[in-house]
This record gives structure tokens, C-alpha cells and sequence, in this order.
């Protein structure tokens, strides 16, 4: 088959740009901490600089982009880079994740561009636990986003929820009861030892055998979704028919399919969400190179691609969570939220 491969035979398929490392929130999980490290101003690429990028990843093979953040809604005239990137057929899926809070007042915009699908993060459906957990106060402004998903026209909208014991694992079935009313798939992600999760610990994950012993003592026999996919979750169906996802990164991680990299807002181009190092493709397009010069610089490193970064985390006793703050604040990079988790 064609197609970029790495050293695993993974096709490099899906990219997921960040377009801005500012967040409107402050989750317990990604951005505990009270003062961050921002990226300079000047080193943002521009939309005609994302637009560039993501053609010559277009050229060697990937037909997926998903643009993320931190809150990608913050990045001013954003409809703007949809538009570019709409108008790219060979891009057969083009989604983005959001907080939610702006998409209210944006999300019409983010149709009219051209968005194909949005995901909404949402951990509780409680506005006393949210504002614990963001330390925000803007629960009714992210249902009132996903109305406005559904009145702007999406279909295929998703949430995704990041599960953490003794925090919000007693809401499992309420938000799939919620999920139906929007409409959207609820997808539960294990809890991460990824980049700001500076007070992670295995103790506060709900594995995947956790979470489906949960849901079947609620509802009863849940089946597998029978598909093949690289999607990142696996999804199951209630005896009523309703789909879920579950993303197992933790407890059983799925590298083995990975076709996902991520390109930070300033241009740095990572292969793993656990890379430490990325590729500076910034300084080769500010620097006048050629596409074709791209393409190889691109090729290179994904050939080389050998990272498998959740399973080697398994594999790792006494687990601890991956950074410390020390690290966060000297290379910025490493956050969640500057690489799009
Ligand atoms: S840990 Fe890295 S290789 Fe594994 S699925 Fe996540 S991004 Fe892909």
C-alpha cells in the first residue's frame, strides 16, 4: 500500500494542529498550575504558513486533520484557516475539539467555514464539580455550546470525557443519558500521565474494565462495535442500540495503530503526545524552503518514527506522572496543551 510509513509500518495519516497554547480554562488534569510559560507571539504560524504545512502533508498521505488547542475558539478569525483547509479535498475529515464555552457565539461560524465535526470536552454534567475541576464558572455557557452545535447543523459530534476515580466516575451513565439529548457519542477517556498532568497518579485512573462493569450493572449486555479503524476509541453499544467510545490509553494503549502527529502552534512537529523532542518545521518554512525540501524533512523523520509512547509507559512499574513542573516550564512544549492532547 503507498503512503508514508514508519519503522512499525504505520501510515502517517492524522494530524492534529494546534493553533493557539491560550485555554479559558484551568483543568485539574492538564493545566493545574497557576502561572504558565506562553509562546512568543511572533513565532505563531500564520494561517497561509498552516495551510502551506498541511499541503505537503497532503502530498504524503495524510487525509485527516483535526485542529485543537489549548481552546483552538480563542485563536482570533479562526473560520478564516477552516476556509483554507475546507477548501483542500483531499482532506476527507476535518474536525476540531473544543472546551465549548465560545462555541455558543462561534459555532454557526465554524459550519459556514466548512467544519466538518466538533468534540466537545465535558467531564460532569454537575456545575459545582466543573468549576472545581476548571476552576471556571462556565458550565451553562458549554451546554449551551453543544445546543448550538446541533442548531448549526453537526452531526457526528462527540464528547469526550476524561474519567478520574472518586472525581467524576459516578456520572458515567448520565452522560451517555446526556449524550442522547444533544445529539453526541460520549467517548471516556482513561486518565493521562501526559504532559501538565503533574498530579497524576494510576490510583485515579478507571480502566476500561472499570468503566464497563459500570455501565452493564446500569444498562446490561454491552457488545463491541465490530469495525476496523485507527481511531483512537473503542466503541460499544448498549442493548437499546446507543453507541460509546472508550479511549484506553492507559490501561491498554493502542500505538500499534498510531497514525497521529501533532504540530504545535509555532510550528514543532511531534510524533508522540509523550515525545520530548519535536522537529522544527517553523524554520524551514519562514526560511524559504522548498516543498519538496519539506516533503523530505517530513519523510525522514516519520520513517525513523519508532515511538510507541503509552505502551512503553505500561510497561514502566511504579508509574509517576510522566513531567515534573520543573520540565513544563522549561520547554513548554511539553504540555498538553500546547501540543493538542
Ligand atoms: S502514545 Fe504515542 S504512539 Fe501511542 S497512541 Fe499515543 S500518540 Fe500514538
Amino acid at each position: 500500500m503507498s503512503g508514508t510509513r514508519d519503522t512499525w509500518g504505520r501510515l502517517l495519516r492524522n494530524l492534529r494542529i494546534s493553533v493557539t497554547d491560550r485555554c479559558n480554562l484551568r483543568c485539574a488534569y492538564c493545566m493545574p498550575e497557576e502561572e504558565y510559560v506562553w509562546l512568543p507571539r511572533e513565532e505563531i504560524l500564520h494561517f497561509e504558513e498552516i495551510g502551506r504545512l498541511v499541503d505537503v502533508f497532503i502530498e504524503l498521505g495524510v487525509d485527516k486533520v483535526r485542529l485543537t488547542g489549548g481552546e483552538p475558539l480563542l485563536r482570533k478569525d479562526l473560520p478564516g484557516l477552516i476556509r483554507l483547509l475546507a477548501a483542500k479535498p483531499a482532506l476527507r475529515d476535518l474536525a476540531i475539539t473544543s472546551n465549548g464555552i465560545l462555541l455558543g457565539e462561534q459555532a454557526q461560524g465554524l459550519k459556514d467555514a466548512g467544519m466538518h465535526r466538533v468534540t466537545v470536552s465535558l467531564d460532569t454534567l454537575k456545575p459545582s464539580r466543573f468549576s472545581l475541576l476548571t476552576r471556571r464558572d462556565t458550565h451553562a455557557q458549554v451546554l449551551e455550546g453543544l445546543a448550538a452545535v446541533t442548531r448549526a447543523g453537526f452531526t457526528d459530534t462527540k464528547i469526550d470525557t476524561v474519567v478520574m476515580r472518586g472525581v467524576n466516575d459516578d456520572e458515567l451513565g448520565d452522560l451517555i443519558e446526556y449524550g442522547r439529548t444533544v445529539p453526541a457519542e460520549v467517548r471516556f477517556i482513561e486518565y493521562m500521565d501526559v504532559g501538565g498532568a503533574t498530579r497524576w497518579s494510576m490510583d485515579k485512573v478507571v480502566s476500561r474494565t472499570d468503566m464497563l462493569e459500570r455501565l452493564a450493572a446500569r444498562y446490561g449486555v454491552i457488545t463491541p462495535v465490530d469495525e476496523v479503524t485507527t481511531a483512537p476509541a473503542d466503541r460499544y453499544r448498549l442493548p437499546d442500540g446507543t453507541v460509546f467510545g472508550i479511549i484506553s490509553s492507559t490501561t491498554a494503549p493502542f500505538c500499534v495503530d498510531c497514525d497521529r502527529s501533532r504540530l504545535t502552534a509555532d510550528g514543532l512537529w511531534y510524533l508522540c503526545l509523550y515525545a520530548q523532542q519535536g522537529t522544527d518545521l517553523r524554520r524551514p518554512l519562514r526560511g524559504g524552503a522548498s516543498t519538496e525540501a519539506l516533503k523530505a524533512l517530513i519523510t525522514g523523520r516519520w520513517q525513523a518514527r519508532t515511538d510507541r509512547g503509552a505502551e512503553d509507559r505500561l510497561a514502566q512499574r511504579d508509574r509517576a506522572p510522566l513531567l515534573q513542573v520543573a520540565s513544563l516550564k522549561r520547554d513548554p512544549h511539553l504540555e498538553m496543551h500546547t501540543r493538542g492532547g
